[in-house]
């Protein structure tokens, strides 16, 4: 298959940037406001940002619906953060406080915290209920986004 290039959405200002199939993503900034298009950290996000997320963004991206009074979510973020500073050249980690976002819960049909959404493409690759142990986290991601099994 050809390269692609990857249709990312700044959440700063809401442009769509044209970003290059192997480029790093923590590498490549907005076109319109500089800002840079991805952390190597979790980055908290509203539900009408994962809303623009879905409808023009075509990178690969995983959120976190969590909440703040949830043993396993508290569990998992530190591993949620080791896996987005690993990953950080090909896909992003958001997170999204479903206290403060009870919208985006019912409109991405969560029945429980923390779940876990993956998305490519424009399009939802898959939906984990629950938090995977450890290091399964970072292999979850690396499988649904058919990159590399061995860290970096
Ligand atoms: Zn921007």
């Amino acid at each position: 298959m050809a390269s692609e290039d990857r249709m990312i959405l700044c959440l700063a200002c809401n442009a769509v940037n044209r970003v290059p199939e192997g480029k790093v993503l923590t590498a490549a900034k907005c076109g319109r406001c500089s800002q840079m298009l991805a952390t190597p950290h979790p980055v908290d996000i509203t539900n009408d940002q994962m809303r623009a997320l879905e409808q023009k963004d075509t990178g690969a991206f995983v959120v976190d619906l969590w909440a703040p009074w949830c043993g396993p979510c508290r569990s998992m973020a530190p591993h949620y953060a080791a896996a987005a500073e690993s990953l950080q050249g090909d896909v992003r980690f958001y997170k999204i406080n479903t206290d403060q976002h009870p919208d985006a819960a019912i409109r991405l049909n969560i029945r429980g915290v923390p779940t876990l959404i993956a998305w490519k493409a424009g399009r939802e690759l898959a939906k984990q209920a629950g938090a995977p142990g450890g290091a399964a986290l970072e292999r979850w991601a690396r499988g649904l986004f058919g990159l590399s099994p061995t860290v970096n």
